[in-house]
């Protein structure tokens, strides 16, 4: 809270009187520390593959170069690493965009079904390739939704990338869709992975929060997945929630409201 005295003087008479004003600012501050921290950990993230890159290339510079084997072994470090940069400012752009609610929502009419083989089908070279298994099960009732599809299919993409990351080989994931209510269709993605710690799970939807920062970054993770999958979520005025176990596995819900008509809402 903020507390301003403001004294009002009259001509000739002095001292008319003080006028007393009690402000919360706590929003505003906590804004405030929310932007700075978020600027902190962009540059952060942008310079830590920035200086991978510049020690590699200065190695190559010094002598690397002419070792034929080495010198493919760090352009392929630096490629990565720049690969890294673009994903990261890639999903920045995302988030400002949705955060200026520039990301119109352009609607379609999807089979939830079909939606989701879809999904399965992007990822099946990396679900062959660590054995994983894939479940697909939607009640008959889900039918179709009026839903922009792109941005869906970035929220399917994000969730199932980290059930993939996030599980070892020969893992299980399910991915279900049900209608709980008439207008609500709830889709959710299980896994049986490593799971969550308890104390991190109030944060996990946090830009940049990742339980394990080295593991995310290796895995090739941004820390901004799951805050563009809320972001798209809520801007199709729908939720998303995360339950998870330690050493069990994970599963993240989010519903989305039956619309009837395909204008663009947001
Ligand atoms: P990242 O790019 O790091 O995966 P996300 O925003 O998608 O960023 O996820 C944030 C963090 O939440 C991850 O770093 C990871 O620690 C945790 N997480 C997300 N999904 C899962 C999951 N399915 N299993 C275990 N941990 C997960």
């Amino acid at each position: 809270v903020r507390l301003t005295f403001t004294t009002i003087y009259s001509k000739g008479k002095g001292s008319a009187g003080t006028i007393a004003v009690l402000q919360d600012v706590t929003d505003q501050e906590k804004l405030e520390e929310s932007r700075r921290e978020f600027v902190a950990n962009v540059s952060h993230e942008l310079r830590t593959p920035l200086t991978t890159i510049k020690s590699y290339l200065e190695a190559l510079e010094d002598g690397a170069l002419e070792d034929r084997q080495l010198a493919g072994k760090f352009v392929s470090v630096t490629r990565n690493e720049t690969e890294r940069m673009i994903r990261l400012v890639t999903d920045l752009l995302q988030l400002s965009r949705l955060d200026s609610r520039q990301a119109i929502i352009s609607k379609q009419l999807t089979d939830v079904s079909e939606m989701l083989e879809e999904v399965a089908d992007r990822f099946s070279f990396q679900l062959d390739q660590r054995s994983i298994a894939v479940s697909i099960e939607v009640v008959p009732a889900v039918g179709e939704i009026v839903l922009d599809r792109d941005r869906i299919d970035q929220v399917l993409d994000n969730l199932m990338s980290n059930a993939i990351k996030y599980t070892a080989d020969e893992g299980r994931i399910a991915i279900e869709a049900r209608r709980p209510e008439p207008q609500l269709l709830e889709i959710s993605i299980q896994d049986n992975g490593m799971g969550i710690p308890k104390k991190d799970l109030s944060r996990i939807f946090e830009r940049f929060y990742r339980v394990d920062k080295a593991r995310s970054r290796s895995m090739g993770g941004t820390g901004l997945g799951l805050s563009i999958a809320r972001e798209i979520v809520r801007a199709h005025g729908g939720t998303i929630t995360l339950e998870s176990e330690l050493g069990q596995g994970t599963k993240v819900t989010f519903t989305l409201p039956y619309t009837t008509n395909e204008e663009a809402v947001v």
